[in-house]
């Protein structure tokens, strides 16, 4: 239900304007398939998915004999279920079975990571774990505090060093605190100045190999936070991640404040990394899983 709320700007103006299109034209034909395109490109899908789309989807209508538009909605639905899912089990959270896990938070300012950690700690402790919040983001005035606020509000505490200090320190502290804690996840936020891109990717890397010397097998998670609202931008940030970090999954926030949902076909087809959670509103509770038969769904009911 929560689901189905957080997407009703996305849902509304995508499955009013797909079903307007299909009482305007009834029969398949170019013009409906270029009026679909324009449709699928306002909701922020990105031109190469849509592309792509509408390619697959022109051929399934040809082999399947396919002449009504009413018809063809349900192969639109089956088409963007494909573009969304490779396997069932890719939006889990790896987790270490025994011992530490880690996860790494990384994204722009404002995308949404201190939040996102919040609520992941909120959920992970609700779910038995043991939590630790390392506050790796020295760089932006007031970071640290932030997390410490979302930390408080989870319960988890969060390992902090001053501002300005060494990142990588603070990670490699923040680990032995887990290790001598027994702590089930450690969640590590990191800084999202992208003013200056080599710097931040060599300090991600820097703390990765912390990460992996520390921890073998970790980390478990890369998860990059991307804000829904900032449509195409999302997709290029998203890109330039990916070089320095191995990203493992996609965190997408703020899907409640925006019609742009086709985004999340975007991500999931360009960048070929799921879309692990979504973000629907600001609150402790907010985070969900993301589930893309109830995208689907949820986008033509
Ligand atoms: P950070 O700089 O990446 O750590 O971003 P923050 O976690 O500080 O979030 C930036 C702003 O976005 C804050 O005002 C958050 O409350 C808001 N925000 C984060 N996630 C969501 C979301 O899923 N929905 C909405 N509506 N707002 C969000």
């Amino acid at each position: 239900e929560k689901f189905r709320n957080g997407l009703s700007k996305t849902r509304r103006s995508f499955s009013d304007q797909l079903n307007n299109l299909v009482k305007r034209y009834r029969k398949v034909d170019e013009d409906f398939f270029e009026e679909l395109e324009d449709l699928l490109i306002e909701s922020d899908v990105g031109v190469t998915t849509v592309m792509d789309l509408v390619e697959k989807l022109k051929d399934e209508s040809r082999t399947r004999n396919i002449k009504d538009t009413e018809e063809l909605k349900e192969v639109i639905a089956e088409v963007l279920s494909e573009f969304l899912t490779r396997d069932e089990t890719e939006t889990q959270l790896n987790m270490n079975p025994e011992g530490l896990s880690v996860f790494l938070m990384v994204g722009v300012n404002g995308a949404g990571k201190t939040t996102t950690i919040g609520k992941l700690a909120g959920r992970l402790k609700n779910q038995g774990k043991s939590v630790l919040l390392a506050a790796a983001d020295t760089f932006r005035a007031g970071a640290i505090d932030q997390l410490q606020v979302w930390g408080d509000r989870a319960g988890v505490d969060v390992i902090r060093h001053q501002e300005g200090s060494d990142p990588a320190s603070v990670i490699f502290d923040a680990i032995k605190a887990a290790k001598s804690r027994k702590t089930d996840v450690l969640l590590c936020d990191t800084a999202g100045r992208l003013q200056n891109k080599v710097n931040l990717m060599k300090e991600l890397e820097k703390i990765k190999r912390v990460i992996e010397r520390e921890v073998p097998g970790a980390p478990q998670e890369v998860l990059l936070v991307l804000d829904a609202t900032t449509g195409q931008n999302a997709l290029n940030q998203a890109k330039l991640f990916r070089q320095a970090s191995d990203v493992t999954g996609i965190v997408l926030t703020k899907l409640d404040g925006t019609a742009k949902g086709g985004i999340v076909l975007g991500v999931r087809h360009e960048l070929n990394i799921p879309v692990k959670l979504i973000g629907l509103g600001e609150k402790m509770n907010d985070l969900q899983t993301f589930d893309a038969d109830a995208f689907i769904y949820g986008l033509f009911s």
